[in-house]
């Protein structure tokens, strides 16, 4: 369910609004293997990850990553977000479209968030992390998702899952059944 998030996070190479995107971006046709969808995003998702942490202030070498750099991290994405999340205070809040232009601010959906983090915690693994020291398996990435994903649903006013038509009153702490990536630790 989260291999095939076919947007992504990150800006590709086609909307060239970052000028930090190094330049292996223009061999990308030359390579001899061809990658998947989902391994090439991965790769990309832990290549920016890599640049985020070298432009830390003293840099954070990746052993020394824990995971509030991921939470950090994740919070910097917010800036490329094209998802509107309406504040509270705002006449558009809890509806799920908004009849008018606002200026709240665009931010990541928890979905793309989720499936990031996915493939940063295995890409941690595949370039020699350990389990035990993943950050992005930490549970506070966790938390914050579930938080993201609860503020947004309230934010939009559309329930986060899309399938089931059931309402609940008081939501607060109901969905541990139902989540999905709640399960996989
Ligand atoms: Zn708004």
């Amino acid at each position: 369910m989260m291999s095939n998030d076919p947007g992504g996070v990150i800006p590709g190479p086609s909307s060239s609004r970052s000028t930090s995107a190094s330049n292996s971006v223009s061999v990308q046709q030359q390579q001899p293997a061809q990658l998947s969808r989902y391994e090439s995003q991965k790769r990309r998702d832990w290549n920016t990850f890599g640049q985020y942490l070298r432009n830390q202030r003293p840099p954070v070498a990746l052993p020394q990553c824990n995971y509030s750099h991921v939470l950090d991290f994740m919070r910097y994405l917010d800036q490329f977000g094209k998802t509107k999340v309406h504040i509270q205070g705002c006449v558009f809040f809890g509806q799920p479209e908004p009849a008018g232009p606002c200026t709240c601010p665009l931010r990541q959906a928890w979905g793309s968030l989720d499936a990031l983090v996915g493939r940063l915690r295995a890409a941690y693994e595949e370039n020699g992390g350990t389990p035990e020291t993943n950050p992005f398996a930490n549970g506070a990435i966790r938390v914050y998702l579930r938080e993201v994903r609860d503020a947004q649903a309230k934010a939009r006013g559309i329930p986060y899952k899309k399938k089931k038509k059931r309402r609940r009153p008081n939501s607060e702490q109901g969905m541990t059944s139902s989540s999905s990536f709640h399960q996989m630790q």
